[in-house]
């Protein structure tokens, strides 16, 4: 058996999404082979992103300040705002380089088997937002039936004058956005479909 600390920091890491014991075992040993300068480097970038990094007060998209570079880009269009679920499928969108519009973060999906209700999203924080210059909401959610149920109920919130599409078909179903490969997913951004 390892001893205490190197077992705890196998523990650690087997918290991480997809590593095992195997994987854990093989970082943590990784950890002890590394110079003592590198693993303070490591533990104080862990600490200092998480000390630092908060959502952007506008649209909930990570940030080290009150607002997000997306946000603070004067060359961005104001007149699309696109509707995710989680700050990571802003990361997966911008990967694609296609997008120029503006972004806002749920926190989650209406979801009646979680008991997500609209009130525990940032749902009054968008329609606050929606002005006479927004003029389209792409969702981009996963096509889910947490999903479909986030886009009716935001399709029936929303002022007639704000176009709303969705992202067309392609995209796995019941699969996570963020998985999606970026050929697919920026297929289903083009092709998107006005409801
Ligand atoms: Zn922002």
């Amino acid at each position: 058996m390892y001893p205490l600390e190197l077992q705890k920091l196998i523990e650690l890491f087997k918290k991480l999404p997809g590593v095992g014991n195997k994987t854990a075992e093989r970082y943590a040993l990784l950890v002890l082979e590394m110079e003592e300068a590198e693993v303070e480097e490591f533990a104080e970038g862990l600490l200092d992103a998480k000390r630092k990094i908060t959502e952007c007060e506008i649209c909930g998209n990570y940030t080290n300040g009150k607002h997000c570079d997306i946000c603070l880009d004067a060359q961005r269009d104001e007149s699309v705002i696109c509707v995710v679920s989680s700050a990571r499928d802003i990361l997966a969108i911008e990967k694609l380089n296609s997008f120029q519009g503006r972004y806002h973060v749920l926190g989650g999906l209406i979801s009646t088997v979680n008991n997500v209700m609209p009130n525990d999203l940032n749902i009054d924080k968008l329609l606050l937002r929606l002005n006479d210059e927004v003029k389209e909401l792409i969702l981009a959610f996963s096509p889910t039936l947490e999903g479909e149920t986030t886009a009716l109920y935001l399709s029936k919130k929303v002022d007639e004058s704000v176009v709303i599409s969705h992202l067309a078909q392609g995209l796995p179903m019941g699969g996570q956005l963020e998985y999606a490969d970026e050929m697919t997913l920026l297929r289903s951004f083009e092709n998107r479909k006005k409801v």
